[in-house]
C-alpha cells in the first residue's frame, strides 16, 4: 500500500513556483470565460472597472471583487434555479446539488461532466491523503447532503461505498455487522452520537471493525479531546477532511503526520486567506489566521471568483515530511458564528474546547443562549447551558464555578453557566448548533 503515497504526485508535490505559474494561466482563462459567459460576473467586473482586463500576476487577483453567498442566493432568485452566474447552457448541467440554506431556501449548484470529474479528482486526492485505500468499505452518513455524491465518487474509485444517509442508525450498524464496512465518512460530531446509539443497542463500538473515520464539516476532528475520545471509543483512527458544496466538495485533508489539512485541489481551485475585516489578502505562512476565500480555476457551470467561504482558518504548515507541497489549515470557526463580547472575539468552538476540557464531568454538549439581539444579547455574562455528569450537588456547584473561571481566564469573557443533565440539550447528527438565538 505504501508503494503509492500520493494519488496524483504531479499535483500534490508540485513545486510552489510551478504551481503559481500554472495557476496564473488558469486564472486568466477562467476570467476570460466568465467575462464572456456569466452576466453575473460581467456586471460585477464592470462595476469594479475590471471587465475585459486580464490578470498580470497572481497578486492582482486581490483587485477583483469578492463573491458572497448572499449574492449567489439573490442571483438564483432572479433567474431560478441556476442563477445569473451560470456560465454554461442549462442542458450541460449533469448533476444538480442543493446546499442547505439557513434562510429556508436552498441554493443550487450545477456541475457539468467535466466539473464532476474535477471535483472527483480533488476528492480522491484528499481521501487518499487521509488514508483511504482499496480495502476500505465506507458507509457514507452525510447523504442526502449535497456533496455526498462527490465523496461517493471517490470511495467508488478507490474502495467500496455504502450510501447510508443520516438517521439510519440500524442500517449503519448492519453495514458493519453484515456488509464488511471498516471505515466511515461522517461529520466530526457524529461518531459520539453513534457511540451513544450503539450503547443503547448493547453493541461494543470496538467490535465493529472500524479502522478509520473521515470526519469533516465542522471543527471537531482537530480538537484533541474530541479526536482522542472518538479514537479510544472505536479503537480506530480519526482523520479530518474538508470541502464545501459551493467551491469544491472536498479539497483539504490531513496526512499521516496530522499537522493540519493539506490543500489538495491544485489546478482546480485557488485558495486565498484574507483578513475578514479589511478584505486584505494575507501571505500564506504558518500561524496566519483569516478567512478562506476560493476561486475556481476550470469550472464550467458556475465558476466563482474570490468566493468568501466564511470559514476562519489557521495556517498550520507549509512543509510536511509526507512530501506534499499543499499548505495545511485547521478550521477554527465561522465568521458568521463569531460573538463579540465587549470587543473580544469569542468563537463558539473555542468555548466548546474549554468546556470539554472538564471531561468526564462534561461531555462537550452545550448551548450558548442569546436572549436578545446583539449587541445587548452579547453583553456579559453570556448564558451557556452545559450538560454535566457531576455526581453531587456540591460537585456541580464547584464545576460551574471552575468553568466560569476558566472561560474568563482563557477566552477573556464572563459567562453564566447553567448545568443541565445529560441529553437535556439537542444532540445533532449534522453540524452542531452551538449558538441558540432566543429572540425573533
Ligand atoms: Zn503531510
Amino acid at each position: 500500500m505504501n508503494a503509492r503515497p500520493y494519488w496524483n504526485p504531479a499535483a500534490e508535490t508540485i513545486a510552489p513556483a510551478t504551481l503559481a505559474r500554472e495557476t496564473l494561466a488558469q486564472l486568466q482563462h477562467q476570467l476570460a470565460y466568465v467575462s464572456a459567459r456569466s452576466t453575473f460576473y460581467q456586471r460585477k467586473l464592470a462595476a469594479a472597472g475590471r471587465l475585459g482586463r486580464s490578470l498580470a500576476s497572481l497578486e492582482a487577483l486581490s483587485e477583483l471583487p469578492f463573491t458572497e453567498k448572499s449574492e449567489l442566493r439573490e442571483s438564483q432568485l432572479a433567474i431560478p434555479p441556476y442563477g445569473e452566474h451560470l456560465a454554461c447552457a442549462p442542458s450541460e448541467v449533469r448533476r444538480l446539488y442543493s446546499t442547505s440554506g439557513t434562510t429556508g431556501r436552498p441554493t443550487y449548484i450545477g456541475l457539468t461532466t467535466r466539473d464532476i470529474a474535477t471535483w472527483r479528482e480533488a476528492a480522491i486526492r484528499s481521501f487518499w491523503c487521509a488514508g483511504l485505500r482499496p480495502e476500505h468499505v465506507v458507509p457514507v452518513v452525510v447523504s442526502p447532503f449535497v456533496v455526498a455524491a462527490s465523496y461517493a465518487d471517490a470511495f467508488e474509485t478507490v474502495g467500496t461505498c455504502i450510501p447510508v444517509g443520516v438517521n439510519m442508525t440500524d442500517r449503519l450498524v448492519d453495514a458493519f455487522r453484515f456488509a464488511g464496512a471498516n471505515a466511515l465518512l461522517c461529520t466530526s460530531s457524529y461518531p459520539l452520537h453513534f457511540a451513544q446509539a450503539l450503547a443503547q443497542r448493547d453493541i461494543d463500538p470496538r467490535q465493529l471493525g472500524l479502522k478509520i473515520i473521515f470526519g469533516g464539516g465542522e471543527p471537531g476532528a482537530s480538537i484533541p479531546w474530541v479526536r482522542q475520545q472518538i479514537e479510544d471509543t472505536f479503537g480506530c483512527q480519526l482523520v479530518e477532511v474538508s470541502g464545501n458544496g459551493d467551491y469544491c466538495a472536498m479539497a483539504w485533508a490531513e496526512c499521516e503526520h496530522r499537522l493540519g489539512m493539506h490543500f489538495s485541489a491544485q489546478g482546480i481551485i485557488y485558495p486565498e486567506i484574507i483578513d475578514p475585516d479589511t478584505g486584505v489578502s494575507l501571505a500564506i505562512e504558518a500561524g496566519v489566521r483569516g478567512e478562506l476565500v476560493c476561486t475556481s480555476l476550470q469550472r464550467e457551470s458556475q465558476p466563482l471568483l474570490r468566493f468568501r467561504t466564511r470559514d476562519q482558518v489557521l495556517v498550520t504548515h507549509t512543509e510536511c515530511a509526507c512530501g506534499r507541497t499543499g499548505f495545511g489549515i485547521r478550521i477554527i470557526g465561522r465568521t458568521d458564528d463569531l460573538l463579540i463580547v465587549r470587543g473580544v472575539n469569542v468563537y463558539p468552538s473555542a468555548v466548546r474546547d474549554v468546556i470539554a476540557s472538564f471531561a468526564p464531568l462534561t461531555n462537550g454538549i452545550l448551548e450558548i443562549q442569546l436572549l436578545q439581539p446583539p449587541p445587548a444579547g452579547w453583553e456579559p455574562p453570556v448564558h451557556i447551558k452545559v450538560e454535566h455528569h457531576a455526581p453531587t450537588t456540591a460537585a456541580a456547584a464547584e464545576l460551574k464555578q471552575a468553568i466560569e473561571a476558566r472561560l474568563r481566564e482563557k477566552l477573556i469573557f464572563r459567562a453564566e453557566i447553567e448545568l443541565v443533565p445529560p441529553n437535556a440539550l439537542p444532540h445533532y447528527e449534522y453540524k452542531a448548533q452551538l449558538v441558540k438565538k432566543l429572540f425573533t
